[in-house]
């Protein structure tokens, strides 16, 4: 989808969005998987509102990027727009035990300048990649902590509503790699409430974290992270390796050999074999065990 139309390129430009005309998704997102079209870079979030009307004034279908870390997109020129959120200085403010973070912030990083301001609570963040946006929106976490834990407050568009809105934290619900917010509100910012720790202990639970990642995930590999949701009870990965599917391909689209719940895009995978490849094994382990499993990966497809 191109934003060409002379009027709409005005518009945008008034709005002070920074078009990347005929982006590759397979360069913005980790698997390296996915077709081209524009990229609407927001610099003000204010200009929010307008720019959504804009859109749906020209017929112009979007989609949100964060850091492109869970997301499998389709192949070719695809049906919408990507808007993504353009980085802020700075992309974090502290005051006493609270962060004030823009959802363009690097997950990574913000736990790491959070740790040296003796701000703990997020070591099992360290490692997920992506932005602090996208963190919230699916409400990352692992090795027991979710980050929905900390959010005292989020600044978001509301779809619904059709303008930029504060929620305070109890009015959201958190669940696992779940979120209460609408499919189409955007994260604009955070306000995470941090429990004081001294910095070496901090860096001590990074370093147990990154450890176990080293150890049991595909790190130097493509991938969007775990591609299925764990059942209640039970462990997508276990279930995938017991059946003997590691190494497992469609194409260059392979169970990774590490890890059986990391697909990896191993060449040059089209989104069409990676999801050849998810549908097999979904198929196999429902075949095996009765349990359907649910993507955790967010597919984009036309
Ligand atoms: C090697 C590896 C390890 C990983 N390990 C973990 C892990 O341990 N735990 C875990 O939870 N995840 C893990 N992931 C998955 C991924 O990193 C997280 O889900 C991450 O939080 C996604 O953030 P993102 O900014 O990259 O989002 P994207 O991939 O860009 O987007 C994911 C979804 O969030 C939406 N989104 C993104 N930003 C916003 C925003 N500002 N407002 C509204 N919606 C938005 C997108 O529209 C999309 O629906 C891993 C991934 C990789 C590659």
């Amino acid at each position: 989808m191109r934003a060409e139309h002379p009027k709409l390129e005005a518009g945008l430009a008034a709005l002070g969005i920074d078009v990347r005309s005929g982006a590759s998704l397979s360069e913005l997102t980790s698997l390296g998987i996915g077709g081209t079209t524009d990229l609407l870079r927001i610099t003000k979030h204010d200009s929010i509102p307008d720019l959504i009307e804009l859109l749906e004034h020209h017929n112009i279908q979007y989609k949100f990027l964060g850091g492109g870390s869970n997301l499998l997109v389709g192949d070719g020129e695809l049906p919408w727009v990507i808007l993504q959120l353009a980085k802020p200085d700075p992309e974090i403010v502290l005051e006493g035990n609270f962060a004030h973070v823009d959802a363009a912030a690097d997950l990574g990083r913000t736990v790491t300048f959070c740790a040296k301001h003796d701000l703990g609570g997020m070591e099992g963040l360290i490692g997920v990649p992506g932005t602090v946006g996208g963190a919230l929106r699916m409400n990352a976490g692992a090795y027991g902590m979710q980050i929905g834990s900390y959010v005292r407050e989020v600044k978001l568009y509301r779809a619904a509503e059709r303008k930029i809105e504060i929620l305070k934290g109890n009015q959201i619900s958190f669940e696992y790699r779940h979120t209460s917010f609408g499919p189409d509100d955007m994260m604009l910012a955070v306000t995470l409430e941090l429990p004081s720790k001294p910095f070496k202990e901090i860096l001590q639970g990074i370093r147990i974290c990154n450890e176990k990642r080293r150890s049991s995930q595909p790190l130097g590999q493509k991938s969007a992270g775990c591609i299925f949701k764990n059942p209640p009870g039970a462990s997508a990965g276990r279930m995938i390796d017991e059946l003997g599917l590691k190494g497992l391909s469609v194409g260059d689209a392979k169970v990774s050999d590490r890890h059986a719940n990391f697909f990896v895009n191993a060449g040059q995978a089209s989104a069409k074999d990676m999801l050849a490849l998810i549908s097999d094994v979904r198929g196999r382990v429902e075949n095996a065990f009765g349990v359907k499993l649910e993507n955790e990966v967010v597919v984009w497809n036309a």
